[in-house]
């Protein structure tokens, strides 16, 4: 297989590269170099151009050659020489992102002896699968506060390759996955870990960085962040929430969450009495239409309202049909199977008790059924 040398371990800072074609495999062009890194430990690969043709990703081949993968277009013919250009504001934010989710992992480690298990890079944030069955929030928000102070501090962050043995030796907070030469990167006085990843040169780059949130996976907590741009819109996103809350609950910010709550018991209270209300207007609505003939009743409340005050017995069959299209059928199951055969209803039931849906204007479906009932007359 073809060699291709990759400098963007050597410089990750290199934005472009003349570079020639050594193979394509279909979509995939393999170069003799490439700044380009692809995919692997939850890093995007990167995109970009050569020449004037778009690379949508970069990806690992077996042997780990990184393959530049054309999304349109024609491959370029072995031997073409061209300008491979990083879009660089994808693979900045990645490089960014990248050491953000170091930084993250090793305080989770240092201060609170809490590992990772999984981790995964995204445009608008990234998690951390932690080997915790549960983990406060108090814990998470000091993991925050210090991220944030590294990053103030500006702490170097850079990478070595060195021999298996002497990486053992480290005895660092992950255990080595490749055989080999093993690739560690440093955070000055934070961390050192063994990766295959890019990262950014000093953690003040990173900028900013937030805890957005938790769950639970499988039996694990997974940890949500934010770093640079997006933990920035982030807690702006968060202001205008509380903003647009406070105007809503017409609250200070420090109370609005207890005017949520009692507007929320409010409002518990009201449904409950309103369901008492309807439940006496349906009951005066059945005694006004139980007479020695079938009843028919076009009602103002929900139908669920006579669930349970229908009589046990019945004599003639009894049709409620509400304003949101809903019925409510108490009759002999024959009858309910006639009218759903003949009207267009959606429903079921047993026990001479069936729950239905309509498409009709409620007025002309209580026409259409009255006749379907009485129709023999
Ligand atoms: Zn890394």
């Amino acid at each position: 297989m073809a060699m291709t040398e990759k400098l963007y371990y050597e410089n990750p800072y290199l934005k472009e590269l003349e570079a020639e074609v050594i193979a394509v495999l279909g979509s995939a062009v393999i170069l003799d170099k490439t700044i380009f890194y692809p995919e692997g430990g939850g890093q995007p690969g990167d995109c970009g151009w050569f020449g004037d043709i778009p690379i949508a990703t970069t990806e690992k081949g077996d042997d780990g050659t990184p393959l530049h993968i054309i999304a349109e277009g024609i491959a370029p013919a072995v031997g073409t020489r061209a300008k491979l250009q990083l879009d660089w504001e994808h693979r900045y934010f990645y490089m960014k992102e990248h050491s953000a989710q170091h930084l993250v992992s090793a305080l989770l480690f240092s201060m609170h002896g809490i590992g990772t298990v999984a981790v995964h890079q995204g445009e608008d944030g990234f998690t951390v699968e932690t080997n915790a069955s549960d983990i406060p929030d108090s814990i998470l928000l000091s993991v925050e506060d210090a991220a944030s102070d590294a990053i103030r501090e500006g702490h170097r962050i850079w990478q070595e390759e060195v021999e298996h043995s002497d990486a053992e030796a480290l005895h660092m907070r992950r255990s080595i996955k490749v055989g080999g030469r093993v690739r560690i990167v440093h955070i000055e006085g934070i961390d050192e870990v063994a990766c295959g990843g890019v990262h950014a040169g000093n953690t003040r780059e990173i900028g900013e960085i937030a805890y957005a949130g938790k769950e639970r996976i499988r039996s694990h907590i997974r940890t949500m962040w934010k770093c640079a741009g997006p933990a920035v819109s982030f807690r702006r996103k968060n202001m205008e929430i509380v903003r647009a809350l406070s105007a809503l609950f017409s609250a200070e910010r420090q109370d609005i969450v207890r005017e949520a709550e009692r507007v929320s018991t409010e409002c518990s209270e009201l449904k409950r009495n309103i369901r008492k209300l309807e439940e006496r207007i349906a009951s005066l609505e059945l005694d006004k239409a139980l007479s020695d003939g079938p009843a028919f009743i076009l009602s103002d409340i929900p139908v669920s309202a006579y669930d349970g005050i229908l009589p046990s017995g019945f004599l003639y069959p009894i049709l409620i049909v509400d304003g949101a299209g809903r019925l409510l059928f108490h009759g002999d199951e024959d009858l309910f199977a006639k009218l759903r055969g003949t009207l267009q209803i959606k429903g079921g039931g047993r026990n001479n008790l069936f729950h239905g849906s309509f498409a009709d204007s409620p007025s002309d479906f209580l026409n259409a059924a009255r006749e379907v009932i009485c129709g023999n007359d």
